[in-house]
Formats: structure tokens, sequence, C-alpha cells
């Protein structure tokens, strides 16, 4: 039978037993004695219960506590009790590392999980496939000796995990993988590689294809251009007035085609481009003079204040071509859209080590709801005036993708009414200060 546990019950029998040794030992006349024999033999008889714990614990495969009797009892019966509720605790969590594990293989993408000093703790089955991970084997192995991949070693280190980058697989050359980090946790990070083959190979596909159709219809729009500016000298002499206006406007949408096809060109040249940014040194104020005075020329009609603040000693590492196309598209985008007579200002300067170019103008200003999709090719605010400008909607494009490859990215403030600000700035690895052109 079992009792609940009682201080009162236990110290009531200690208490029985120590009055029945008192009352032997005055009868024997040596009660000292008799109490002292007891209180031995309680000690020895809880040495005992002592030792078969120690022994239910650490050598039997029993789970169920020796019987006992008294305070032992409690004591077993918590034990056991303690360690069924951890048994089943062991249980429920097993079966959720097991779920877990489960729904992990069953993803699409290789997964990784690496813990602070670098080494693999987990890895699923297609990480195994893709990556050539072993498993067990390579548990506790750094990741970046396993995945000895130039750029992937360095993205690894570098430790900003905000973009994806995409590299070759290790098992397989032909396979381009994407590469995520996740850090979560205690400095654990997720690295989540995915197959992106054929996104790839669509995107080089897409390239070619504009690449490609600019490229060929550059000569037959060429030679069009060529007879109708030939024709376009005479259209006075020409006598009727609706042959003379169809000239006009086929001279006129033939050149914006031509100036459509050309940026389409410059895209795809930008965007296939691998030329390495830290080689050669652009000198911007230079190329900022050239751009002024072709500014002014595009301003006669418009009459706009047009001011260049530009430090000379700042200059940085890129691609000349590339870094005019998309300093010139910001400018004259200004001076296309503010209108007649506005304050456009350039700034080129150095700002917390960092080469920063802005365009400010007080034009119309453009919508929030714009802002978003401006560098998205095409994408014009007013498609009209737009085209009346002879807008092709890829200038920003352009601007975007040479940021892009000068790690940078462009940023547009604006507000209707007031006027836009078109800025961006280069890393302080690219920026260089004329007083440190000496030391590189
Ligand atoms: P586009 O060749 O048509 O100028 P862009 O890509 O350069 O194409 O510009 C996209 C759109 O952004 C333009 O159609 C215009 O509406 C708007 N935009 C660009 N710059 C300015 C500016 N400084 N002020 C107002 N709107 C601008």
């Amino acid at each position: 039978m079992y009792y609940p546990f009682s201080w009162f019950r236990s110290l009531s029998r200690l208490a029985v037993i120590l009055a029945g040794a008192a009352a032997v030992g005055g009868y024997l006349d040596a009660l000292f004695e008799t109490l002292a024999l007891v209180t031995l033999m309680l000690l020895g008889w809880h040495y005992w219960q002592l030792y078969r714990l120690h022994r239910w614990l650490w050598h039997s495969k029993k789970m169920t506590p020796p019987r006992t009797r008294g305070v032992w009892e409690h004591i077993y019966e918590g034990v056991y009790y303690l360690q069924r509720r951890n048994r089943n605790k062991r249980k429920e969590l097993g079966a959720l590392v097991k779920r877990f594990r489960e729904g992990s293989e069953a993803l699409p993408d290789a997964a990784v999980v690496v813990d602070a000093a670098s080494c693999i703790v987990w890895c699923n089955r297609l990480a195994r496939i893709e990556l050539g991970l072993r498993w067990p084997d390579d548990a506790g192995r750094r990741i970046d000796n396993l995945i000895r991949h130039p750029e992937f070693i360095e993205f690894f280190h570098q430790g900003h995990f905000d973009h994806p980058i995409a590299i070759t697989s290790p098992t397989n050359m032909e396979k381009i993988l994407e590469y995520r980090m996740m850090p979560y946790g205690e400095q654990h990070i997720l690295l989540v590689a995915r197959d992106i083959t054929r996104i790839s190979q669509l995107e080089d596909m897409r390239k070619d294809f504009v690449a490609n159709v600019s490229h060929e219809l550059r000569t037959p729009l060429t030679v069009l251009n060529g007879y109708l500016e030939m024709f376009a000298g005479g259209t006075q002499s020409m006598p009727d007035e609706f042959v003379r206006k169809a000239f006009t406007e086929m001279s006129e949408q033939s050149v914006r085609m031509q100036s459509l096809v050309e940026q389409l060109l410059v895209l795809s040249r930008i965007e296939a481009s691998s030329e390495r940014i830290y080689e050669k040194m652009v000198d911007v104020p230079a190329q900022m003079q050239t751009i002024e005075s072709e500014a002014q020329t595009l301003n006669k009609e418009k009459g706009h204040q047009i001011e260049f603040h530009i430090d000379p000693n700042v200059k940085v590492f890129g691609v000349e071509t590339e870094l005019r196309s998309a300093f010139s598209n910001l400018i004259f985008n200004a001076v296309h859209y503010t209108p007649n007579g506005g304050h456009i200002r350039v700034d080129w300067r150095l700002e917390q080590g960092q080469a920063r170019f802005s365009v400010t103008d007080n034009g119309e200003g453009i919508a929030e709801r714009h802002l978003a999709r401006l560098t998205e090719r095409f994408y014009r605010v007013d498609k009209a005036r737009s085209r009346k400008t002879g807008g092709s909607g890829l200038g920003l494009a352009i601007v975007k993708h040479v940021l892009s490859h000068h790690n940078s990215k462009l940023e547009i403030s604006s507000e209707v009414g007031k006027g836009s600000c078109f800025s961006f700035r280069f890393s302080p690895e690219l920026t260089v200060v004329s007083s440190e052109e000496a030391q590189r």
C-alpha cells in the first residue's frame, strides 16, 4: 500500500523507535548504550538504502525501483517518476527531430547547418549529392575546407549574407548553384544551395537574344537612316504636304529607333561586362568637364541654371565608359525632365571616405509609387512626355547595371512639385583622394 509522504508520520515513527529504545534501555539499566545501538542500527539501515539506490541507478537493468518502506519508498518513487518523465520528453524530442529531419530531407534545396566555428553540424541528403558532403564523416569538419571554390570562401568569410552568390557546383562543373546563408541562434548559419542552372541558362539566352537582335537591327537601321537623311534634305521641294510630313516623321522615328537599339546594346554590354573595376582609375572630375559642356549644349532650349560642384581631388576605380554613361544619363535626365528655366545642381565630393555623386533638380518630381520601378527597362512615368524628349526608358536601367557592377546602388528621393535627387556613392575601397594617389 502506497501512502503519500508525510513529515509528521516519519518523525512520529522515529519518536516511537527512540521511545521504545529508551524504555528497553531504562529497563536494562543501559539507557545510553541502547539508544546508541538503535541509532547505529537506524544509520546502518539508511546506508543500506543508499547502497541499493546507487546499485539500482548505476548497475541495475530494471526500470522499476527496488521495494522498500518509509521515507525511502518516496525517494525511490520520486526518482522513478523523474526518470519516466525524462524518458517521455526524450521520446517527444526524438520524434520532433525525426519529423524535422524528414521535412528537411523533402526540401528541394541542399541545406547545411554550420556552427560558430564554421564546422558542419548537420546536412540533408541533397547537400550530400549537390555539394559532395559525406554524412556522418564530415560532421564537425570546417565547411570552407570542403567547399573550396575561392568565391564561396570569400563570400563565407566576408560575412555579408544579405545577397546570394551563384557559383558552379563542387560535384558537377556544368551545374550552377545559388548559395544563401542565413545566420540564426547562437552564431549558427543555415546554408541553402539551390540549383539555378536552368534559370541562369534562360537568363543567358535572354541576354544573348537582346544583344543579337540589337546588333542585327543596327545595320538595316543605319541604311534606312542614311537614305531618309538623303531625302530629308529635299522635303521642302516635295509637292505633296502628306509626303513631306511622312518623310519628316519617318526620319524622326528611325533616329529614335536607332538610339533605342544603341541603348539596348549598351545595356547588353554592361550586363555581360566582366571588366575588373579595381584595375583602372577614372578621372571623374575630367569626365565631369566634358559632360558639363554637353549638358550646356543640351540646355540651350531649356535655359536651366546648371551648377557643377566638383571636388577635383576625388577619383574612383572603375570602368570609364560605364561610369560616364551613368553620370551623363542622370544629368541629361535632369535637363530633359525639368521644366524650362529650372535649377540643376551636380555634386561630386567626398563624404565619410566615400565618393558621392548627386544630381538635384527642382523639376516636377516623381510620385512615390513610381520610384521603386524607375530602374526597370522601358519604365517611364509619363510615356507620352518621355517619348517627346526622345526617352526610351532604358537610361536608369543602364545606370542601375553600371552601379551594381561597381558595388553601388542608385538612391532616388523625389517630391512631386518640388524636384528630385538621384545619387549614389562608391565604397571607400573604390574611392581615391588625390593625396592618397601617390601612395597607391
Ligand atoms: P528615359 O530614357 O525615358 O529618360 P530613364 O530610364 O532615363 O528613361 O527614366 C525613366 C523615367 O524616369 C523617365 O521616363 C522619367 O519619367 C523619369 N525621370 C528620370 N529622371 C527624372 C528627373 N530628373 N525628373 C523627373 N523625372 C525623371
